[in-house]
């Protein structure tokens, strides 16, 4: 079912124009009519202690609380360490707070109480260049932006053409992007009415791919597929997630299954964890909500 307020819509519009290198606070408050008050640090890149550190892809909440406005808080008390390499499902009915703690993570608010350490960093203290660099975000329909499909690939920044290709080979687009009139040159429209929302969401795996992260975030798609497309996106994902940490807002059994950890989450608060298995066995919430087949709505 469509939302009438999409939330998460507008953080991918955000966090499109941050990636695609715009000056973020001026333009992402075009785009949102809410004010966009973090910024930065003041100290410039190469002079940031946080370069030196090795990246991992470690994900640690410390005490998280969070409201969007005064005290009615959304993340409650939450804490949890994703080690790397370790994929984690978020769950829960619609309001949970899944989508916000993706935000939280992405820095696009910060906490009202608690830490969030990525690589034992505190977000707030690393660059928004440099988070980036350690994760890539992808959000339902993967946000396009008029250009052409090389550039909706490297976002602006320089890859060469063999880069480009390779990270589309490895996400299943390559295919289909050979068969466009001008290939990686054919232009596309900004709300992207060219492509498919499968065709969307693979060209986004590639821009995600060909950066490289050890940390990926994604909120699986929910439009239904053709049996086709449907295994290219499952099988470019599992090629995705190799050797990354996950944290993946899923909507789709299978993707829940191939998890380490799901979390469990009901008004902000993370009330079950565990695998698939350990989960059903429980007999909990989440045990309802695979029976009732809503985990992810
Ligand atoms: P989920 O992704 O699990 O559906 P969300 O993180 O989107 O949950 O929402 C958690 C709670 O925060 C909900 O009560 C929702 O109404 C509220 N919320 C989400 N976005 C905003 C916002 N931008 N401003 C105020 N409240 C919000």
């Amino acid at each position: 079912a469509q939302r009438l307020f999409d939330p998460l819509r507008q953080f991918a519009e955000k966090f499109t124009a941050i990636q695609a290198g715009f000056t973020a606070v001026e333009r992402v408050s075009d785009i949102l009519d809410e004010p966009i008050e973090i910024r930065d640090p003041e100290y410039k890149i190469e002079g940031a202690a946080t370069i030196a550190t090795p990246q991992v892809g470690e994900i640690r909440f410390e005490n998280v609380w969070f409201a969007y406005k005064d005290d009615d808080y959304v993340i409650k008390e939450l804490s949890f360490t994703i080690k790397p390499g370790e994929k984690v499902a978020l769950v829960g009915p619609t309001g949970a707070g899944k989508s916000s703690i993706i935000r939280l993570l992405c820095r696009l608010y910060e906490p009202s109480k608690g830490r969030i350490l990525v690589d034992g960093i505190n977000v707030k203290d690393l660059p928004q260049s440099e988070l980036r660099r350690r994760m890539a975000v992808i959000l339902q329909e993967g946000f396009l932006f008029a250009g052409d499909v090389k550039s909706n690939i490297t976002l602006g920044d320089s890859y060469s053409m063999e880069e480009i290709r390779a990270a589309a080979e490895k996400t299943n687009v390559a295919q289909f992007i050979e068969q466009l009139p001008q290939t990686y040159d054919t232009q596309l429209r900004e709300r992207g009415t060219n492509l498919s929302s499968g065709q969307k969401q693979l060209l986004a795996f590639a821009r995600a791919a060909i950066r490289n992260p050890h940390i990926l975030v994604l909120d699986e798609a929910t439009a239904s597929l053709d049996v086709r497309t449907e295994a290219l996106i499952q099988d470019a994902l599992d090629r995705l997630l190799v050797e990354r940490t996950a944290i993946v807002i899923a909507h789709r059994l299978s993707t829940i299954r191939n998890v380490d950890r799901i979390f469990v989450l009901k008004r902000g608060e993370l009330i079950e964890s565990g695998s698939h298995e350990e989960l059903l066995a429980q007999g909990g919430l989440y045990a309802s909500l695979h029976n009732l087949q809503m985990l992810g709505s």
